[in-house]
Parts: C-alpha cells; sequence; structure tokens
C-alpha cells in the first residue's frame, strides 16, 4: 500500500463516496468529501429527496470491498443490523387458484445475501470517517464546477447566509490533487469531466417506475420469539411476480418490510387517475399482497410515495490523466433487478485502490482502472436490465412455462 501525502476530494457522501474516502484516508491522503444534502444523522434534518428504496441487498462484492477497507469496525457495525436472506420466496397462485409460496434458494452451499438499511449503512460508513483525522465531510456543497487540468474545482454552499451579489449562494474554490466523483446517477463530477475527456456516453430510461410500499411488523405476544414480528418469512426476498409488473419485499430489522412495485408508466398513470382501484389492481397481480397491506394503506404509499424512473448509464473512460477517477452510480447507474448497483460501486473503490497501490504514477494507475473496471461495469449493466425478465416471470417456470406466461400477455 503506498502512503503518499495527496489531497483527494471525494464527491458524494453516499455509500461508495463514504468508501472511498476511508480507503484514501487509510493511505494519509489529506481528504475532504463534499456533499450535496445536510447529515442526515441529525435528527433536526429533514431529508428532502431522500427518494431511493429503504433497503438494498448486500453482497459479497460489497462485504468484500468493506472488509478490505482496513477498518474492521464498520462491517461488524452494518453488520449487527442485517438480516440473511438465503434464497427468494415466489408468491402466486397454482393452477387451481390456490395461493402459494416457493422458497428458491440463492446458493447450494446455503450462503445468503443480506437485507440492510440504506441509511443505516451510509451513516455507519459516515461514522466511520468521523474517526479518521486526516478526513473533513463537508455537507451542503454542491460541486458546480471543475477544472481537471487546473485541478481546481467549485462548489456553491447550499443555505449559505452570505449570498454573492448576484443573489446566488456564496461560492468556494478548492484545489485537489485527485477527485473522485462519487456523486451518483445524475453526477456533475462527471458532467463536467466530460468537459475534459473524450467520453463515450449512452443512457436509457426503461419504461417501467417503481414505488415504494410496507408492510409492518407484527406485535410480539408475551413470550413469543422476535421471528413472530415477521408477517412473512424474514429470510427471504419476497416476489410477487406479474408478468408485465413485479412486487417485492425485503425484511427490515424492526419486523417490517420495504415493498417496491415495479410496473410499466403507463400502468402507473391508469392507477393515478383513480387510486380507489390500486387494491383491486394488487389483487389481480400479487394475489395474497392486501391482507398484507391493509387496502386504505396500500391506496395511501400509492398516492403518497412518488413514482420514480430507472436509468441505465455506461460511459468510458472513468478517469481523466491524473485528475479525476469516477466510481459508483456516477460511471455505471443501473437498474436494480440485479441487486448489484451499490455493491458494485462499493467493489469499484477496492479494485480502484488495489491498481492505485501498485503503480508510482497515478496517471497510469487511473488508465489501468478505467480500461478493466469498464468491461465488467458493461457487463454488469447488461445482467441488471435482463434479470428484469427473470424475476417478473422466468422464477415462475415449475409452475407454468414462463416464455408460454409471456406470450399469452
Ligand atoms: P448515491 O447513493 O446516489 O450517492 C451520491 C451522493 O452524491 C448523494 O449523497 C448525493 O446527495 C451526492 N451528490 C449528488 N450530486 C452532488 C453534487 N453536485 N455535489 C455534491 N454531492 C452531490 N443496489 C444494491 O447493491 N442492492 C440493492 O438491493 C439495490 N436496490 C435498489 C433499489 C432501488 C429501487 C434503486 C433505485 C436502487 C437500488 N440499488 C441497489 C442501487 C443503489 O441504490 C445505488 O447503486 C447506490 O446508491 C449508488 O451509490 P453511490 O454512492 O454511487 O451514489
Amino acid at each position: 500500500m503506498t502512503s503518499q501525502k495527496q489531497k483527494t476530494v471525494v464527491i458524494g457522501a453516499g455509500p461508495v463516496g463514504t468508501l472511498a474516502a476511508i480507503y484514501a484516508a487509510q493511505r494519509g491522503h489529506d481528504v475532504e468529501v463534499y456533499e450535496l444534502r445536510s447529515d442526515l444523522r441529525d435528527p433536526s434534518t429533514v431529508p428532502l429527496n431522500f427518494t431511493k428504496s429503504i433497503n438494498l441487498a448486500l453482497s459479497e462484492r460489497g462485504i468484500n470491498a468493506m472488509k478490505q477497507s482496513g477498518r474492521p469496525d464498520v462491517l461488524e457495525k452494518i453488520f449487527s443490523e442485517t438480516i440473511p436472506m438465503k434464497g427468494r420466496m415466489i408468491h402466486g397462485k397454482d393452477l387451481q387458484g390456490e395461493l402459494y409460496e416457493q422458497s428458491q434458494v440463492y446458493d447450494v452451499h446455503g450462503r445468503s445475501i443480506y437485507a440492510v438499511d440504506r441509511g443505516g449503512l451510509n451513516n455507519a460508513l459516515l461514522d466511520e470517517l468521523d474517526k479518521l483525522p486526516n478526513v473533513k465531510v463537508i455537507f451542503n456543497h454542491k460541486l458546480t464546477g471543475a477544472d481537471f487540468k487546473k485541478h481546481k474545482a467549485w462548489f456553491e454552499v447550499i443555505g449559505s447566509t452570505t449570498m454573492t451579489n448576484t443573489g446566488r449562494n456564496k461560492e468556494i474554490e478548492v484545489d485537489f490533487d485527485i477527485m473522485v466523483g462519487a456523486d451518483g446517477a445524475h453526477s456533475a463530477a462527471r458532467y463536467h469531466m466530460m468537459k475534459f475527456a473524450r467520453m463515450d456516453y449512452q443512457q436509457e430510461y426503461i419504461d417501467t417506475l417503481w414505488s415504494e410500499f410496507h408492510i409492518a411488523a407484527k406485535p410480539v405476544k408475551s413470550g413469543g420469539s422476535e421471528d413472530e414480528r415477521f408477517a412473512i418469512s424474514p429470510n427471504h426476498l419476497h416476489i410477487w411476480p406479474g408478468k408485465d409488473f413485479m412486487f417485492i419485499a425485503i425484511p427490515s430489522f424492526d419486523g417490517s418490510f420495504t415493498c417496491t412495485l415495479f410496473m410499466p408508466s403507463s400502468n402507473f398513470a391508469a392507477l393515478e387517475e383513480d387510486p380507489t382501484e390500486v387494491p383491486k389492481f394488487f389483487d389481480a397481480h400479487f394475489p395474497g399482497v392486501s391482507s398484507l397491506i391493509p387496502p386504505a394503506d396500500l391506496i395511501a404509499s400509492f398516492n403518497e410515495n412518488p413514482h420514480l424512473p430507472l436509468i441505465n448509464i455506461k460511459c468510458q473512460p472513468h478517469h481523466y490523466t491524473d485528475s479525476i477517477v469516477i466510481v459508483g452510480d456516477a460511471a455505471h447507474a443501473m437498474v436494480p433487478f440485479y441487486g448489484q448497483g451499490m455493491n458494485a460501486g462499493l467493489e469499484d473503490i477496492r479494485i480502484l485502490f488495489e491498481i492505485l497501490d501498485k503503480y508510482p504514477s497515478r496517471a497510469e494507475a487511473l488508465a489501468k482502472y478505467s480500461e478493466y473496471r469498464k468491461e465488467d461495469a458493461h457487463v454488469i449493466n447488461d445482467l441488471a436490465l435482463q434479470n428484469y425478465v427473470e424475476m417478473r416471470a422466468s422464477v415462475v417456470s415449475p409452475f407454468y412455462s414462463a416464455r408460454k406466461w409471456l406470450e399469452e400477455s
């Protein structure tokens, strides 16, 4: 591991940016993390536009990247509040019209993926950064510009009391040796890098929106086991396949489930016309759900939670000279059907620093990283797209021919 004094500026304090900051700090860099939003650990913060699904599936890629960070406390803290999911549980009606559930294990050796709270994971990484003397996390700062030849960046100070004479928020200038752009799918770091690098860029919105629902925890009877809190098996990722749609549920540590409805935009639009039809729609396509989520709650969630798009982004290269590298969703946002977006982003960091450690020239290392990583990023983006068919249709193949089922619809 090299230990040179350099200033690393990380854009974005999401899971990938915070892990990047830990890796850089462990190598002795002076690290500054700039985050657009305020600190979500502060109870007085009202999370504006906190629109990403509450629960995530954490798997080997992500776990290994955190393991290799050199800060074992992080993983220990995160694991203290995860739930192993040993397989998927498929819900539906059989040919006789009876409700069934079928467990399909993920791994013949019994290994699991883990349900983790997005906020809890992010907070554990931020708490770890607080322990590192060479890291500053600067909230409410939005990257607005960068010159990657001069190694300079500009940030708008959100909510600053000192306005410029144009009436806009104050702006600050920051120097850096290397910028790590981890600012998500709509990355400003990537946007500014494009003005310097000859970047190939491709983005696609799929015709599916997603929205969140909630299965509440059940009260535990006196003397009962903690597992009684879960209305359905806690150790599965639950799927109600619906040909063109899909409803999933991921367990939370408190006994509830975070659920996501994935559906074409035209179906969302039809139900938006008359949301009272939502329970009927669920009964027709996701049998059994309305006994877990009361019809009034289904309608309320449909009305109150946003209906959000899904984007797939591929680009290359992921770097420019020795000045910037983009990682996580900024480099390869993908649809969530493979449960690998964050996991692959965390893996970016492990691989990036492994390569940086190997090459004395940062420019050479970034070029090697970009060349190597883009292949894997493109493949996992494609797999994520393909897995939507698997999850919403092929999982029922023991009961139907999935292909026939799709053709009939
Ligand atoms: P983000 O999490 O987007 O973080 C980027 C950060 O940058 C944010 O904090 C943002 O405020 C900040 N920022 C943005 N712009 C600026 C700026 N100009 N200046 C400063 N800061 C800025 N992945 C999995 O691995 N498993 C799953 O089960 C899974 N499920 C998902 C379910 C859904 C419905 C969705 C939508 C995604 C899912 N993902 C999953 C994907 C996962 O959410 C992302 O891959 C992950 O959040 C990417 O992390 P990131 O740190 O790269 O970006």
